[in-house]
């Protein structure tokens, strides 16, 4: 019986990372007649970037994929389950083999449509990123929540192949994918991923949307880390489009502001620690600053969640 593990599965996807986007787009798909292996109910919007890149929605984190000349990439899986309706959906924009994943980072809902592919494909991620899919450790706060891990339930299919350290490039010309690591953050093995001739990133969870950050110490995250390496992707040149983790597509300015607001998160929780108060006190204490028009907290617990990270951090 598939349904109820599928629906707690987006449901933890929904308390994870809070998106508004997955939750509208979702339903049951038991309620919506599913039987068996079927995708009735796994609904993929599409908002075209360009003629060779779109971002497929729903079930998880926000998917890249991107025409090459030599196929189909494609940047991140989502959730368990939703690996065949996501290919799908690939079949529909075009008739070239979907030759390649990249995975921005270890959590279910971007690599859980990994094993669904075939075996032959190509999957990269940064080499910390393979670490933690091999250990299968769930994310921080979430542990309750998340699905089996769905590479262990699988033998280890489709788990990263190719790893890169600092940066790495694939393709050339107008099909070169560059692939960067800034630091810690969201986790240890964040990927940015830029499609330089169309001027786009994908970035991941590390930019969710304009959320209280989601840091997965579990996995190697930091909220003392995670305003630089915020900032150093923001330097990247020409980027004009950043698909977010489970937002909309923002722009390097929001890239920047997003890297000031978890600065400023992280000094308002430097200094609560260093008044003495407790982690309870801090979270209460915390009020959006004025200046950052449009941020929320995915969760009633995201901020104590984080202020506990940083807390931890700050020993
Ligand atoms: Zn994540």
């Amino acid at each position: 019986m598939r349904c109820p593990s599928r629906r707690s599965a987006v449901l933890g996807m929904v308390l994870l990372c809070g998106s508004s986007i997955a939750v509208a787009n979702y339903q049951d798909p038991a309620a919506a007649g599913a039987q068996g292996g079927g995708t009735g109910g796994q609904v993929i919007p599409v908002d075209k970037l360009h003629d060779r890149l779109f971002v497929l929605r729903g079930g998880g984190g926000n998917t890249a994929v991107f025409l090459g000349a030599d196929g189909v990439t494609v940047v991140d899986t989502k959730i368990p389950g939703w690996g065949q309706p996501l290919i799908a959906k690939i079949k529909e924009l075009t008739d070239k083999p979907i030759v390649r994943i990249i995975n921005s980072h270890t959590h279910y809902d971007h690599v859980g449509g990994n094993v669904d592919f075939p075996p032959t494909i190509d999957v990269v991620a940064h080499a910390n990123t393979q670490v933690n899919m091999k250990r299968g450790v769930p994310p921080k706060g979430a542990e309750s929540r998340v699905p089996p891990d769905v590479f262990k339930a699988n033998g280890g299919k489709n788990i990263a192949k190719r790893t890169f350290k600092d940066t790495m490039t694939i393709g050339q010309g107008a099909d070169r994918i560059d692939l960067y690591y800034f630091g810690r953050g969201h986790t240890d093995g964040d990927a940015w991923t830029v499609f330089p001739a169309l001027r786009v990133m994908h970035a991941g969870d590390i930019f969710s949307g304009k959320l209280v950050p989601l840091l997965d110490t579990s996995n190697g995250g930091s909220g003392v880390e995670i305003a630089d390496t915020l900032a150093k992707a923001a330097t990247v040149a020409n980027v004009d489009r950043i698909i977010t983790g489970h937002s909309s597509v923002m722009t390097p300015a929001d890239l920047r502001e997003y890297a000031d607001f978890n600065r400023d998160f992280l000094a308002y929780v430097r200094a609560a620690k260093k008044a003495g108060r407790s982690v309870d006190e801090a979270t209460s204490g915390y009020t959006f600053p004025e200046k950052y028009k449009g941020y929320r907290a995915p969760r009633e617990d995201s901020i104590r969640n984080s202020v506990e990270a940083i807390y931890g951090e700050l020993r």
